[in-house]
């Protein structure tokens, strides 16, 4: 099995045979209980996608910043002027980890969950700014959101319901048909993609409670490499990653631990999207006879998520090349834009077009620090 390319090798203690530990209650995700303990953040440096109010702010955190919270804020639509409560997410931070396609997972409630509005009314949708007073709807936007084609809110959703009942996905989409309809740059057309493939492996890396799964997590907790100063929650994660897959390369688990442990595998895979690995391992558990009803129909779940997710990333990436091909992304931020746009592209399988890409944002001087380390890790990967 060829593993992330931010998986290296840990030495550690030999995986034992028997599996102690207790379970924690509530579904199961790979991060966040091991994040809370996190008391390190990592800090990124990419200056020049910081100048643009679109583009997630991947700010160092200090290790003590507080978890993020959500909060009401009161918004006007500018299409119908219906005023109404929705709900943010302020103090975004990056200690759950950052994946190596940028999206930074907060402690606290994710702020990705939280950066669309929808109009209950009339389902307009967009960034807080979409939402500014001297925002500019044409008349034929106008049209189009109110009469033909209009735009449609999930049944039921009403500007009485509760802002959180409408699902994310749903949010992004509506915002995806407003950029179009108000031709908006593809720049920020790819970042709408890009945020709407997170929530996407964010919902799909879960699994329901299972007493066995639990214990399995819970031991492999014990090869999990200590979170160095300044260092990447999501790095961590996939060296655990390596030690867990090499165990089971190595045969230190029966028949009955096996597919317990695969699927944890898979699903700390999941939850940084290398779906590369994490999808083959659950194609192999899907006819396995000794998982319970309920965790086969999760892995059915999880393998559909990986395909909406690869969509929406599909977009992302035609979108953003096609941005840089018409030199639309500002200066300063191109460098970044075709790291990320190698990163897609390795994400989706296509590795000779990730190579190149990669070594457009290499051959930048401007290419932050971290980037650049994480644009030649990745490319080297690519070409093995
Ligand atoms: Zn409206």
């Amino acid at each position: 099995m060829k593993l992330p390319p931010m998986a290296q090798h840990q030495p550690g203690t030999r995986p034992e045979t028997r599996l102690t530990t207790a379970p924690p209650p509530g579904p199961i995700r790979p991060h966040p209980q091991t994040a809370a303990r996190s008391r390190h953040a990592f800090r990124t440096r990419l200056a020049g996608w910081l100048s643009c109010s679109l583009l997630i702010t991947l700010l160092g955190t200090a290790s003590d910043a507080p978890l993020s919270q959500l909060m009401d804020r009161e918004l006007t639509c500018p299409v119908c002027r219906q005023a109404f409560v929705d709900v943010a997410c302020i103090n975004a931070n990056t200690r759950g980890g950052i994946d190596r396609d940028l999206f930074a997972r907060s402690l606290g409630p994710q702020p990705e969950y939280y950066r669309i509005a929808t109009c209950p009314r009339c389902g307009y949708s967009g960034y807080d700014s979409d939402f500014a007073e001297d925002v500019f709807i044409p008349p034929d936007m106008r049209d189009r959101v109110l009469r033909s084609p209009r735009l449609s809110l999930p049944e039921g959703f009403s500007p009485e319901s509760d802002p959180r009942d409408l699902d994310a996905a749903d949010r992004y989409a509506l915002a995806l048909t407003c950029y179009r309809w108000r031709q908006q740059s593809d720049e920020a057309i790819a970042w709408l993609h890009l945020r709407a493939s997170w929530i996407e492996r964010d919902k799909g890396a879960v699994l329901p409670h299972d007493p066995r799964l639990a214990r399995v997590m819970g031991y492999l907790e014990r090869w999990r490499p200590p979170l160095r100063p300044g260092g990447n929650q999501a790095d961590v994660e996939m060296q655990l990653a390596t030690r867990t897959a090499e165990a089971l390369a190595t045969g230190h688990f029966n028949r009955y631990q096996r597919p317990y442990v695969q699927l944890a595998l898979a699903l700390i895979l999941r939850g940084r999207g290398e779906n590369r690995q994490a999808a083959p391992l659950l194609t192999d558990l899907v006819q396995d006879s000794l998982l319970p009803a309920q965790l086969s129909e999760s892995i059915e779940r999880m393998r559909a998520s990986i395909l909406l997710e690869a969509k929406q990333q599909r977009a992302a990436a035609d979108h953003l090349e096609r941005a840089l091909l018409i030199n639309q992304i500002n200066a300063a931020n191109t460098p970044s834009a075709w790291y990320l746009l190698g990163e897609l592209f390795r994400r989706l399988g296509r590795d000779f077009e990730a190579i190149p890409a990669y070594q457009r944002a290499l051959d930048a001087p401007e290419l932050p620090p971290d980037l650049r380390d994480w644009a030649r890790q990745q490319q080297a990967w690519c070409r093995k």
